[in-house]
């Protein structure tokens, strides 16, 4: 249950006096100060340097960017036009269906899933099994169709409507509050469309940015990744967030040598210190 877990949390989290100040404390490791501000600026610095800004986010960048800019006019942002953003709604079953699965096989079942259902409506009133078979390629197909169906149903008896915009005019603590009555509806997935979708500034901790963020000692051993993403939000700087997170991620799916070098001992360390050049990360790795 979600909400026992939150409040679990919660209850950790007040135990913590000396937690840096933000809306609501949530730091499982108050006391382990990294990574500090200096880390995350040298770190995207050697991933840009690297890696240049990876392609598949640069749409995001420039519609933060963008975004950031009107904000500082009088306009409205939520009267953008809609049609070159992807709708929350559309992001938040996208990222759904990216869990568990690779990045292609992801892309093709929410492209089988809306040739198959092209409304939200459709994909509502469809019996179970045909929205299975439509999702099939990305696997776990009947937990995840079973969750979209929750979720839309959901939505619907709450809105009357099967549209998330509304969230884009809420803060990061009401998204996250909003989201969580979904059943099935994870931090990672929450954090995903927050970055993405609704342009704020939270850090999603996947597979790729927890293995990098334990090989360089910004969590302490042992920490789960519900707790490194709580860790991580506190101590990376917001405005660091957004580029931090995808040159990690896009670092971890193409690099194995700095999540080795943290997490291994002996001859296997000593093999991979010797081409240690080629990972700028392996500096920061103990
Ligand atoms: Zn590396």
């Amino acid at each position: 249950m979600p909400k026992n877990r939150k409040r679990k949390e919660q209850a950790e989290a007040d135990h913590n006096p000396k937690l840096p100040t933000k809306t609501t404390p949530k730091d499982p490791y108050p006391n382990h100060a990294r990574p500090t501000r200096e880390e995350c600026v040298s770190v995207r610095d050697d991933l840009l340097a690297l890696h240049g800004f990876p392609k598949e986010f640069a749409k995001y960048r420039e519609q933060r960017l963008s975004s950031q800019a009107s904000n500082g006019h009088d306009n409205d942002v939520s009267s953008e036009p809609l049609d070159e953003k992807e709708s929350v709604l559309d992001g938040l079953v996208r990222t759904l269906l990216s869990q568990n699965t690779t990045e292609s096989n992801s892309l093709k079942a929410f492209a089988s899933l809306k040739s198959a259902f092209p409304t939200w409506e459709e994909v509502l009133a469809a019996d179970s099994q045909s929205l299975e078979s439509a999702i099939r390629c990305g696997g776990l197909a009947k937990t995840k169709a079973s969750c979209i169906k929750n979720m839309l149903s959901c939505l619907l008896e709450k809105k009357e409507k099967l549209c998330l915009e509304y969230l884009r005019d809420l803060s990061v603590d009401e998204i996250k509050a909003e989201l969580s009555h979904f059943k099935g509806i994870g931090p990672k997935t929450v954090a995903c469309v927050l970055m993405f979708q609704l342009q704020q500034d939270d850090f999603p901790v996947d597979t790729h940015v927890y293995e990098i963020a334990k090989a360089m000692a910004w969590v302490p051993v042992g920490a789960d990744r519900n707790k490194t993403y709580l860790h991580l939000n506190q101590w990376i700087p917001d405005e660091l967030k957004f580029d931090l997170n995808c040159l990690l991620y896009t670092h971890g799916k193409l690099c194995r040598k700095c999540i080795k070098k943290g997490g291994s001992t002996g001859k296997q360390q000593e093999k991979e210190s010797e081409d240690s050049n080629s990972c700028p990360l392996l500096r920061y790795c103990k």
